[in-house]
């Protein structure tokens, strides 16, 4: 058992990338595109590109390229607001999936009992109150929103630290950053908070979910 302020040793060589299953064949459920909804969407373009397809979130693909960065920590989440609000996890130096893919729909947590509803069935759920306070550029409340978000992800998974990326974090990073922090710190949770900045991070998973096992990580 660990004791009060030792650390797990990061991982610096992160086991990747591929899953003891693969990381997908079909669209899930899909509150966006329902008509995919199990729809075999790898072994379609496989088929008619003749190459090998693999298939994935872009939460998921980001943790993995971004826990192969030099230096990541053990064990982090990449919380991406963009479109969505989803999380790509990596524990232990692995990214986390599920059985199914669909870990770290952080998105879909119920913070407001009876709150609005969201596309996924649920009501009061992060990412509609968090779209909802972009829309109405009130980005200090987002982030506040967002920040408790991380916060639960924290106190559930004691996490090394939370990277924050997406469109619409990427164009008010430090906003969302120092509202991230705020939540956090007066939480007395000390797991610092980054920026996913730079490469697109999802494109660059995306790239490693083939290229990982080619260069052994
Ligand atoms: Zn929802």
């Amino acid at each position: 058992m660990r004791g009060r302020g030792e650390r797990r040793r990061p991982r610096r060589r992160p086991r990747h990338a591929r899953p003891a299953r693969p990381p997908g064949r079909g669209a899930g459920p899909g509150d966006r595109l329902p008509a995919w909804a199990g729809h075999p969407v790898r072994d379609e373009l496989a088929a008619r590109l003749g190459l090998p397809v693999v298939l994935d979130k872009d939460t998921n693909a980001a943790a993995l390229g971004l826990a192969l960065r030099p230096a990541a920590p053990g064990s982090f989440a990449y919380v991406h607001l963009g479109t969505g609000l989803g999380v790509g996890l990596v524990l232990g130096g692995a990214p986390l999936r599920g059985d199914r893919t669909g870990a770290g729909e952080l998105g879909h947590q119920t913070v407001q009992l009876d709150g609005p509803p969201c596309g996924c069935g649920g009501r009061g759920c992060l990412e509609v109150l968090c779209l909802a306070a972009v829309t109405r550029g009130e980005l200090a409340e987002a982030a506040r929103i967002l920040g408790t978000g991380a916060a639960n992800l924290v106190r559930l998974l004691d996490i090394d630290q939370v990277l924050l990326g997406g469109r619409v974090v990427l164009a008010a990073p430090e906003a969302f950053a120092e509202g991230v922090r705020e939540v956090l710190t007066g939480l007395g949770l000390t797991a610092p908070v980054g920026l996913a900045t730079g490469r697109d991070a999802v494109a660059e998973g995306a790239a490693w979910l083939t290229l990982a096992p080619v260069f052994g990580k």
